[in-house]
């Protein structure tokens, strides 16, 4: 059929025929999105044409030379994967197996009795958002009355996404900007207080944005009140390896499995093997036996197919690889001890310019607080004089990715933060 616009009338026009009417506000309703703090800031930095200018704003790790690493064991496995690529048929579901299987060792232990049990289903996600957004889903289906807690505070997104599932979030007490430590006792409370079957978001090391994390006995202390309430915790493992070390940042994890816990963990590789762009990340689900795992699994994969029917191949490939090979595994571990040493000396010297020239503050939490975040206790107004007097970006909570400092801007960081601390 001959169509033809009549610009006069907004409308097109079919020939001989009455006016088919299109509306020219269809979306006028739709607000402007005002951005990501933390991608915007990104972005402004993008802009930013000051040749000193320092990015610690985006949870990314950067290497001495302010670049994000390559890391030498996955471009080596990726050179295998690449060589020995053949079609590339659908994923299952769930995702491949060697990767779910590699992930799952990596997790729960390489003798992980609720392993052997067939307790713990693991699906390949789409980054560890996509793992969070999969378990929110899954928790709103089969536990609607649940109220997600998360902690005072917590990673921006994860709101975000639990809300998107449709889940009520509400926090319980965790950083105390006092000392710039824990409030363990009035978290301990909360979770006392929690209703049955209430979901408990925990970070299990390297909090973000604190930088705050639960001692081996603070974890110890958390599973009678879980047992008792019958919570359900759902732990966030995206920065394995940037606290004390790869099996020493799955403590919780693997100290809940053997406790006989029912639980949920979203884990990450993107900066673990800074992988961030090909968004590898997975879901395991601990259940209290094996045949409730199987409809776990069953059911977990049906919520993957409304999502985004099953994750991509390469990405998860590489992680395999680099997770089951006898030569890239050891290089591996010793390049994430590389990456978290870095950011402990960046800590240290960080603190010991700043204890130097603002004396009679303590600024011992940079060297407490683990992994790649530090709050800082910089106000929003600081945190605005220091991206727009000296060029150094940081969130407007005060929250600082340490990762973005190397030997050649770390003094000058310090300066100014010292600067807008005087
Ligand atoms: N959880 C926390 C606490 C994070 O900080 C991030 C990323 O910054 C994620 C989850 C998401 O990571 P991914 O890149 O695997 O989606």
């Amino acid at each position: 059929m001959a169509l033809s616009v009549c610009a006069a009338k907004n409308c097109l026009q079919q020939q001989g025929d009455d006016f088919l009417l299109w509306s020219p506000s269809m979306f006028q309703h739709v607000e402007a999105y005002p951005g990501d703090p933390i991608l915007s800031l990104n972005e402004a930095f993008g802009k930013d044409t000051r040749p000193g200018k320092i990015n610690v704003s985006i949870g990314i790790y950067f290497d001495d030379n302010g670049k994000i690493p390559m890391l030498p064991s996955v471009r080596a496995a990726e050179h295998k994967v690449v060589n020995d690529a053949g079609a590339r048929p659908y994923l299952p579901m769930e995702g491949a197996a060697n990767f779910r299987s590699a992930v799952q060792h990596l997790l729960f232990g390489a003798d992980s009795a609720a392993i052997k049990e067939g307790r713990v289903v693991t699906m390949q996600t789409v980054g560890s958002s996509g793992g969070l957004k999969i378990g929110g889903d899954f928790i709103k289906r089969y536990f609607p009355q649940s109220v997600m807690l998360v902690s005072d505070p917590t990673w921006d997104n994860h709101r975000a996404v639990f809300e998107g599932c449709g889940m009520t979030v509400k926090t319980y007490p965790y950083y105390d900007s006092t000392t710039g430590g824990l409030k363990f006792e009035a978290m301990l409370e909360a979770l006392k207080a929690a209703d049955k079957h209430s979901i408990v978001l925990l970070h299990a090391c390297c909090h973000n944005p604190t930088g705050v994390d639960l001692s081996k006995e603070q974890w110890q202390a958390l599973v009678p009140v879980i047992k008792e309430r019958e919570l359900i915790p759902f732990m966030d493992l995206a920065y394995q390896g940037y606290g004390d070390g790869i099996d020493e940042d799955a403590f919780a994890i693997r100290l809940f499995a053997e406790q006989g816990l029912s639980f949920f963990v979203a884990n990450s590789f993107s900066k673990s093997m800074s992988l961030y762009g090909e968004r590898c990340g997975a879901l395991s689900v601990v259940c209290p036996d094996a045949a409730q795992a199987v409809n776990v699994l069953g059911q977990m994969k049906a919520t993957i197919r409304r999502n985004y029917s099953n994750p991509p191949i390469h990405g998860g490939q590489l992680v395999a690889q680099v997770l089951s090979d006898a030569t890239l595994r050891p290089m591996w571990e010793a390049e994430v001890k590389e990456m978290r040493e870095r950011i402990q000396l960046m800590r240290r010297k960080l603190h010991d310019v700043l204890s130097a020239k603002v004396p009679g503050r303590d600024f011992s939490y940079f060297l407490t607080q683990r992994g790649m975040f530090s709050y800082t206790g910089l106000s929003a107004e600081q945190c605005d004089r220091l991206r727009e007097e000296f060029g150094l970006y940081l969130v407007r909570s005060g929250r600082m990715c340490i990762a973005g400092l190397n030997s050649g801007n770390v003094e000058a960081a310090a300066n100014a933060i010292a600067a807008v601390l005087k």
